[in-house]
Formats: C-alpha cells, sequence, structure tokens
C-alpha cells in the first residue's frame, strides 16, 4: 500500500519547489509583455520569468542584453 502514496509525496514536493522558484519578475525582459511562470530560467538574482519559449531562448544566449525588471516587493 505504501507505493500508492509515492505519487503524491512527490507532487506535493515538487509544488514546493514550483513556489520556492517563483520568479523575481512579472514582465518578460526580452520584450516587455506579461511573463508567465512557466518559461523561466534560474539565474544569478533568481528565477527569471518570459513570455515566451523564444524570449527564454533569446535571454539564454545575451542574458547581458536584457535587463532583468524586478517585481515591486513593497507592493
Ligand atoms: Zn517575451
Amino acid at each position: 500500500m505504501k507505493s500508492l502514496f509515492a505519487p503524491l509525496i512527490a507532487s506535493l514536493a515538487m509544488a514546493t519547489t514550483v513556489l520556492a522558484a517563483w520568479p523575481i519578475n512579472d514582465i518578460c525582459p526580452v520584450d516587455a509583455k506579461a511573463a508567465r511562470p512557466i518559461y523561466r530560467m534560474k539565474t544569478a538574482d533568481g528565477p527569471v520569468a518570459f513570455c515566451c519559449m523564444d524570449c527564454l531562448t533569446a535571454f539564454e544566449k545575451s542574458p547581458g542584453k536584457y535587463p532583468v525588471k524586478k517585481k515591486d516587493a513593497a507592493k
């Protein structure tokens, strides 16, 4: 019976990881559209989100070209 619980525990652990890796921005640094957390990449500052896979790839190639606008933490 133990094996039934393993997938549940695994999905809970994954959900926790997703929350911990929530992006530092909500605007795509490449084209200033609304970023979607499903397209994200780890950077030195934290996870950065993009609006699409193309922007993620562009950022990955030259991260210095696209400054990331962080969310306003005070709000
Ligand atoms: Zn974009």
